[in-house]
């Protein structure tokens, strides 16, 4: 069994797959490490899978699957949970834009006897101002949210094979990786790093997936959007009950004003109230019903030669029996 694995998510990222075998193979064969590369490839539509087998072919240190369609960088990085064997596990993106030079001080830590080891962004390279501009609303709501500093936080940590199997038992379909690693605990370290360029081919996060990751990842963490929900309802409540009685003194003393103004502004308002509320309790609803119906987080399609088959393949264990 490798004493590291390396978890790479890898969606329509052929251009990239050898360089970072390559980067990667290169700077480990410098020390005396045993380890394994584990690429998954989230349902790419171009000749990803092909090159992570063509790597694999080459080294049999190199290990890789397919989803039978795009599952999310989420699922791909619980699958490469699940098929890594390592005591130590890292996740990176496979686009090289985590350096792996902190591997080794994320190592360092590991065999000091941390169990965690996030990487923190010191600077998170180059980003047009929206994009800045919307992940840092994000990631200031999701600090406060669930109490957990996640602004410099990525998905690049290492994790110690404890910590891999307690997120391995978490039932939940829907996750949100970056911050579980905070919430099942550990002892945790630090290590800094610079996100660099991306060398080839261009990011997969379109502003529109990005709003729905970041609406997807606070419902499944946190339901305090629905307890301000109830707070703003009690408040409007309270509201009420001192304008209606104003707006019942005014009647009986017979100097009630035509007041369409304040009618109009009120239904808007409540009515948008109202609106909101239903829309937030509904995100919470479609992420009940998506857990309940306890989908698979995702589907293998296919598994280089190294892995044992009829663990990951669904259809393969059945034909096996
Ligand atoms: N990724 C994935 N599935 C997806 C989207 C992205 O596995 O649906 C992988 C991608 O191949 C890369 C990593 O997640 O290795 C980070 O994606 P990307 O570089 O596009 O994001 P950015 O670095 O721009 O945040
Ligand atoms: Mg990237």
């Amino acid at each position: 069994m490798p004493e590291l694995s390396i978890i790479l998510p890898s969606y329509n990222e052929e251009q990239n797959i050898e360089n970072t075998y390559n980067t990667l193979t290169e700077i480990f064969g410098k020390e005396e490490l045993s380890y394994e590369l584990v690429f998954i490839s989230d349902g790419s539509t171009d000749a990803t899978y092909a090159e992570i087998c063509r790597m694999m072919q080459k080294d049999n240190r190199v290990k890789g699957a397919e989803f039978s369609r795009n599952f999310g960088k989420e699922a791909a990085i619980f699958a490469g949970l699940e098929i890594s064997s390592g005591d130590a596990v890292v996740v990176m993106d496979c686009d090289l834009q985590h350096p792996p030079q902190v591997i080794f001080e994320m190592l360092e830590k590991w065999r000091a006897g941390a169990e965690v080891v996030e990487g923190i962004k010191s600077s998170r390279g180059r980003e047009s101002i929206f994009h800045r501009a919307v992940t840092g609303v994000f990631y200031s709501i999701m600090t406060g949210l669930i109490k957990m500093d996640m602004k410099a936080s990525s998905d690049f940590k290492l994790l110690d094979r404890k910590v891999v199997n307690a997120l391995l038992e978490l039932p939940e379909r829907d996750t949100f990786f970056r911050a579980l690693s905070f919430w099942v605990g550990f002892k945790t370290e630090k290590v800094y790093y610079d996100v660099q360029e991306r060398q080839f081919g261009k990011s997969k996060w379109s502003t529109a997936s990005l709003i729905r990751y970041a609406i997807s990842n606070v419902t499944s963490f946190t339901t305090l959007p629905l307890k301000v929900v109830s707070v703003v309802g009690t408040v409007f409540v309270i509201l009420s009950i001192g304008l209606g009685i104003q707006t019942l003194v005014r009647f009986i003393m017979g100097t009630a004003a035509t007041g369409f103004t304040t009618v109009i502004l009120l239904i808007l308002l409540i009515g948008g109230l109202i609106l909101v509320s239903l829309g937030v309790i509904g995100n919470y609803l479609a992420r009940v019903y998506e857990e309940v119906k306890g989908r698979p987080r995702y589907i293998i399609s296919n598994v280089t030669e190294n892995i044992p088959t009829h663990m990951y393949l669904k259809g393969e264990w059945k034909k096996n029996d």
